[in-house]
Protein backbone atom coordinates (compact mmCIF):
# COMPACT_ATOMS: atom_id res chain seq x y z
CA UNK A 1 0.00 0.00 0.00
CA UNK A 2 2.80 2.23 0.67
CA UNK A 3 4.10 1.61 -2.49
CA UNK A 4 0.77 2.45 -4.56
CA UNK A 5 0.66 5.44 -2.10
CA UNK A 6 4.03 6.47 -3.42
CA UNK A 7 3.70 5.85 -7.34
CA UNK A 8 0.47 8.40 -6.98
CA UNK A 9 2.97 11.21 -5.75
CA UNK A 10 2.80 13.47 -8.95
CA UNK A 11 6.00 14.93 -10.19
CA UNK A 12 8.61 12.65 -7.39
CA UNK A 13 11.20 10.14 -8.86
CA UNK A 14 11.71 6.55 -7.14
CA UNK A 15 14.09 8.48 -4.39
CA UNK A 16 11.44 10.73 -3.55
CA UNK A 17 12.73 13.83 -5.06
CA UNK A 18 11.16 15.93 -7.82
CA UNK A 19 13.36 14.75 -10.63
CA UNK A 20 14.63 18.56 -11.24
CA UNK A 21 17.82 19.87 -9.88
CA UNK A 22 17.47 21.04 -5.84
CA UNK A 23 18.56 24.58 -5.02
CA UNK A 24 19.23 25.46 -1.88
CA UNK A 25 17.10 27.78 0.36
CA UNK A 26 17.50 28.98 3.57
CA UNK A 27 15.61 27.22 5.11
CA UNK A 28 12.74 29.65 7.14
CA UNK A 29 12.32 29.93 10.53
CA UNK A 30 8.78 27.43 11.28
CA UNK A 31 7.01 30.65 13.33
CA UNK A 32 5.29 29.31 16.97
CA UNK A 33 1.81 30.03 16.11
CA UNK A 34 0.46 29.77 12.67
CA UNK A 35 -0.76 32.85 11.75
CA UNK A 36 -3.41 32.52 8.87
CA UNK A 37 -6.37 33.26 10.43
CA UNK A 38 -8.37 30.42 12.32
CA UNK A 39 -10.49 28.75 10.03
CA UNK A 40 -12.97 29.19 12.42
CA UNK A 41 -13.53 32.88 12.09
CA UNK A 42 -14.76 32.54 8.52
CA UNK A 43 -16.71 29.05 9.06
CA UNK A 44 -20.53 28.64 9.24
CA UNK A 45 -21.60 27.43 12.25
CA UNK A 46 -20.72 23.90 13.48
CA UNK A 47 -18.98 23.52 9.91
CA UNK A 48 -16.03 21.10 9.64
CA UNK A 49 -13.41 23.65 9.42
CA UNK A 50 -13.49 23.95 13.57
CA UNK A 51 -11.50 20.29 13.19
CA UNK A 52 -8.87 22.27 11.19
CA UNK A 53 -5.66 22.54 13.75
CA UNK A 54 -4.69 26.41 13.10
CA UNK A 55 -2.14 26.59 15.91
CA UNK A 56 1.17 24.42 17.24
CA UNK A 57 0.12 22.56 20.37
CA UNK A 58 0.39 24.40 23.70
CA UNK A 59 4.23 23.74 25.26
CA UNK A 60 5.69 24.76 28.67
CA UNK A 61 6.98 27.91 26.76
CA UNK A 62 4.09 29.25 25.68
CA UNK A 63 1.35 27.96 28.47
CA UNK A 64 2.35 31.32 30.42
CA UNK A 65 0.80 33.54 27.50
CA UNK A 66 -2.38 31.09 26.87
CA UNK A 67 -3.17 31.52 30.98
CA UNK A 68 -2.17 35.68 31.20
CA UNK A 69 -5.01 35.68 28.34
CA UNK A 70 -7.52 33.61 30.23
CA UNK A 71 -6.44 35.48 33.60
CA UNK A 72 -7.35 38.92 31.97
CA UNK A 73 -10.54 37.43 30.22
CA UNK A 74 -12.03 35.31 33.53
CA UNK A 75 -13.86 38.11 34.93
CA UNK A 76 -16.38 38.33 32.51
CA UNK A 77 -16.81 34.67 32.45
CA UNK A 78 -19.73 34.22 35.41
CA UNK A 79 -18.11 31.14 36.01
CA UNK A 80 -20.14 28.87 38.74
CA UNK A 81 -17.45 27.67 39.95
CA UNK A 82 -16.16 31.51 40.39
CA UNK A 83 -19.24 31.90 42.50
CA UNK A 84 -18.14 28.78 44.41
CA UNK A 85 -14.98 29.88 45.74
CA UNK A 86 -16.23 33.32 46.98
CA UNK A 87 -18.58 31.27 49.17
CA UNK A 88 -15.94 28.95 50.12
CA UNK A 89 -13.40 31.78 50.61
CA UNK A 90 -10.45 29.50 50.91
CA UNK A 91 -11.80 28.04 54.34
CA UNK A 92 -10.47 24.35 54.23
CA UNK A 93 -13.59 23.23 55.77
CA UNK A 94 -15.79 24.72 52.85
CA UNK A 95 -13.32 24.23 50.34
CA UNK A 96 -13.71 20.14 51.13
CA UNK A 97 -16.82 20.20 50.97
CA UNK A 98 -17.86 22.43 48.48
CA UNK A 99 -15.68 19.49 46.35
CA UNK A 100 -17.10 16.37 47.71
CA UNK A 101 -20.86 18.21 46.58
CA UNK A 102 -19.64 19.07 43.05
CA UNK A 103 -18.32 15.19 42.27
CA UNK A 104 -20.29 14.18 39.33
CA UNK A 105 -22.65 17.04 39.21
CA UNK A 106 -23.35 19.99 37.37
CA UNK A 107 -21.78 23.03 38.46
CA UNK A 108 -24.73 24.72 38.67
CA UNK A 109 -26.27 23.11 40.39
CA UNK A 110 -23.12 23.13 43.09
CA UNK A 111 -23.08 26.82 43.15
CA UNK A 112 -26.65 27.06 44.99
CA UNK A 113 -26.31 23.82 47.13
CA UNK A 114 -23.30 24.75 48.66
CA UNK A 115 -24.06 28.43 49.84
CA UNK A 116 -27.52 26.88 51.17
CA UNK A 117 -25.53 24.17 52.99
CA UNK A 118 -22.48 26.52 54.62
CA UNK A 119 -25.65 28.72 55.95
CA UNK A 120 -26.82 26.02 58.26
CA UNK A 121 -23.30 24.36 59.08
CA UNK A 122 -19.51 25.94 58.27
CA UNK A 123 -17.99 24.01 60.55
CA UNK A 124 -17.54 20.42 61.17
CA UNK A 125 -19.35 20.15 64.61
CA UNK A 126 -22.28 23.01 63.59
CA UNK A 127 -22.28 20.15 60.19
CA UNK A 128 -23.09 17.23 63.15
CA UNK A 129 -25.96 19.14 64.74
CA UNK A 130 -27.73 18.22 61.21
CA UNK A 131 -28.99 14.75 60.14
CA UNK A 132 -27.71 13.41 57.38
CA UNK A 133 -31.77 13.64 56.07
CA UNK A 134 -31.17 17.07 56.68
CA UNK A 135 -28.09 17.57 54.74
CA UNK A 136 -29.54 15.47 52.14
CA UNK A 137 -32.30 18.32 51.80
CA UNK A 138 -30.17 21.32 51.94
CA UNK A 139 -28.15 19.94 48.98
CA UNK A 140 -30.28 17.99 46.91
CA UNK A 141 -30.21 18.22 43.74
CA UNK A 142 -26.65 17.77 43.28
CA UNK A 143 -25.06 14.30 42.02
CA UNK A 144 -25.75 11.13 44.75
CA UNK A 145 -27.05 13.66 47.16
CA UNK A 146 -28.09 10.59 49.44
CA UNK A 147 -24.66 9.01 49.60
CA UNK A 148 -23.36 12.37 49.43
CA UNK A 149 -25.29 13.55 52.95
CA UNK A 150 -23.76 10.43 54.79
CA UNK A 151 -20.17 10.92 53.84
CA UNK A 152 -19.88 14.43 54.78
CA UNK A 153 -21.34 13.33 58.08
CA UNK A 154 -18.53 10.72 57.92
CA UNK A 155 -16.17 13.17 57.26
CA UNK A 156 -16.86 15.51 59.91
CA UNK A 157 -16.87 12.61 62.58
CA UNK A 158 -13.43 11.72 61.74
CA UNK A 159 -12.16 15.65 61.31
CA UNK A 160 -13.34 15.91 64.73
CA UNK A 161 -12.14 12.39 66.28
CA UNK A 162 -8.62 11.90 64.18
CA UNK A 163 -7.97 15.57 63.32
CA UNK A 164 -9.42 18.29 66.47
CA UNK A 165 -11.92 19.20 63.85
CA UNK A 166 -9.41 20.68 61.49
CA UNK A 167 -9.04 19.48 57.78
CA UNK A 168 -5.22 18.15 57.75
CA UNK A 169 -2.88 20.11 55.52
CA UNK A 170 -1.06 17.00 54.12
CA UNK A 171 -2.11 15.28 50.85
CA UNK A 172 -2.22 11.39 52.50
CA UNK A 173 -4.03 12.39 55.66
CA UNK A 174 -6.59 14.23 53.24
CA UNK A 175 -6.66 10.73 51.18
CA UNK A 176 -7.41 8.78 54.63
CA UNK A 177 -10.70 10.45 54.90
CA UNK A 178 -13.90 8.20 53.35
CA UNK A 179 -14.91 9.63 50.16
CA UNK A 180 -12.19 11.63 49.59
CA UNK A 181 -9.79 11.52 45.81
CA UNK A 182 -6.85 12.62 44.69
CA UNK A 183 -9.25 15.64 42.64
CA UNK A 184 -10.84 16.79 46.40
CA UNK A 185 -7.52 16.29 47.97
CA UNK A 186 -5.62 18.26 45.57
CA UNK A 187 -8.54 20.96 45.28
CA UNK A 188 -8.09 21.66 49.13
CA UNK A 189 -4.22 21.80 49.14
CA UNK A 190 -3.96 24.05 46.73
CA UNK A 191 -6.93 26.33 46.79
CA UNK A 192 -7.22 26.62 50.90
CA UNK A 193 -3.62 26.05 51.75
CA UNK A 194 -2.04 27.62 48.98
CA UNK A 195 0.23 24.25 48.72
CA UNK A 196 1.69 23.34 45.26
CA UNK A 197 -0.38 20.62 43.82
CA UNK A 198 -2.26 19.93 40.39
CA UNK A 199 -5.66 19.70 40.72
CA UNK A 200 -7.23 17.68 37.72
CA UNK A 201 -10.79 17.16 36.92
CA UNK A 202 -12.59 16.88 33.79
CA UNK A 203 -12.71 20.43 32.76
CA UNK A 204 -8.71 20.33 33.33
CA UNK A 205 -8.19 17.37 31.75
CA UNK A 206 -10.09 18.01 28.59
CA UNK A 207 -8.41 20.84 28.00
CA UNK A 208 -5.13 20.46 28.37
CA UNK A 209 -5.67 17.64 26.14
CA UNK A 210 -7.18 20.09 23.49
CA UNK A 211 -4.77 22.62 24.01
CA UNK A 212 -1.70 19.64 23.08
CA UNK A 213 -0.33 20.41 26.52
CA UNK A 214 -0.90 16.66 27.23
CA UNK A 215 -1.88 13.79 25.50
CA UNK A 216 -3.52 11.34 28.54
CA UNK A 217 -6.97 9.17 28.42
CA UNK A 218 -8.00 10.27 31.95
CA UNK A 219 -7.63 12.59 35.12
CA UNK A 220 -5.21 10.94 36.83
CA UNK A 221 -2.96 10.50 33.67
CA UNK A 222 -3.02 14.65 33.19
CA UNK A 223 -2.30 15.23 36.89
CA UNK A 224 1.49 13.50 36.31
CA UNK A 225 2.09 14.50 33.19
CA UNK A 226 0.86 18.25 33.92
CA UNK A 227 3.45 18.10 36.90
CA UNK A 228 6.14 17.36 34.14
CA UNK A 229 4.99 19.86 31.75
CA UNK A 230 3.62 22.85 33.47
CA UNK A 231 5.90 25.42 35.35
CA UNK A 232 5.53 25.01 39.29
CA UNK A 233 3.96 28.84 39.32
CA UNK A 234 1.23 28.10 37.73
CA UNK A 235 0.21 24.92 39.41
CA UNK A 236 -2.40 26.72 42.11
CA UNK A 237 -4.01 28.70 39.66
CA UNK A 238 -4.53 26.10 36.85
CA UNK A 239 -7.58 24.41 38.01
CA UNK A 240 -9.81 27.43 39.17
CA UNK A 241 -8.98 29.10 35.64
CA UNK A 242 -9.66 25.84 33.36
CA UNK A 243 -12.78 25.11 35.59
CA UNK A 244 -14.05 28.64 34.83
CA UNK A 245 -13.17 28.56 31.30
CA UNK A 246 -14.24 25.14 30.77
CA UNK A 247 -18.00 26.32 32.13
CA UNK A 248 -18.42 28.88 30.17
CA UNK A 249 -16.60 28.60 26.70
CA UNK A 250 -14.28 25.53 26.21
CA UNK A 251 -17.68 23.32 26.68
CA UNK A 252 -16.90 19.60 26.47
CA UNK A 253 -19.46 18.91 23.32
CA UNK A 254 -19.44 22.26 21.28
CA UNK A 255 -16.87 24.58 22.75
CA UNK A 256 -17.14 28.30 21.63
CA UNK A 257 -14.15 28.83 19.59
CA UNK A 258 -15.85 31.80 18.07
CA UNK A 259 -16.25 33.74 20.77
CA UNK A 260 -12.73 32.16 22.96
CA UNK A 261 -9.63 34.85 23.43
CA UNK A 262 -6.88 32.06 22.87
CA UNK A 263 -8.64 30.58 19.66
CA UNK A 264 -5.47 31.76 17.37
CA UNK A 265 -2.97 29.86 20.28
CA UNK A 266 -5.13 26.38 20.26
CA UNK A 267 -4.84 23.39 18.41
CA UNK A 268 -8.36 22.30 19.01
CA UNK A 269 -7.18 18.86 19.51
CA UNK A 270 -10.14 16.63 19.21
CA UNK A 271 -12.38 19.32 18.50
CA UNK A 272 -15.02 17.67 16.53
CA UNK A 273 -17.69 20.66 16.27
CA UNK A 274 -17.81 24.06 17.91
CA UNK A 275 -19.56 27.15 17.83
S1 LIG B 1 -12.83 27.15 23.08
FE1 LIG B 1 -11.99 26.24 21.18
S2 LIG B 1 -10.26 27.55 20.62
FE2 LIG B 1 -10.75 27.97 22.79
S3 LIG B 1 -9.43 26.60 23.98
FE3 LIG B 1 -11.37 25.53 23.68
S4 LIG B 1 -11.08 24.29 21.82
FE4 LIG B 1 -9.46 25.84 21.87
Amino acid sequence: MAAMSFAKTPGRNRLGGSGRRKVDSPKKPVPSVVTRAPAILTAKRGTAPSVQPVARPVTRQTVARVLRILRNAAPQWNAPVLTLMAVEKRDPFLTLIGCILSLRTRDEATAVAAPRLFERADTPSRMLELTPAEIECLIYPVGFYRTKARVIHQICHELIERFGGRVPERIEDLLSLKGVGRKTANLVITQAFGKPGICVDTHVHRISNRWGLVHTRSPSESEQALREVLPRRYWIEYNSLLVAFGQTLCQPVSPWCSRCPINHLCPRIGVVRCR
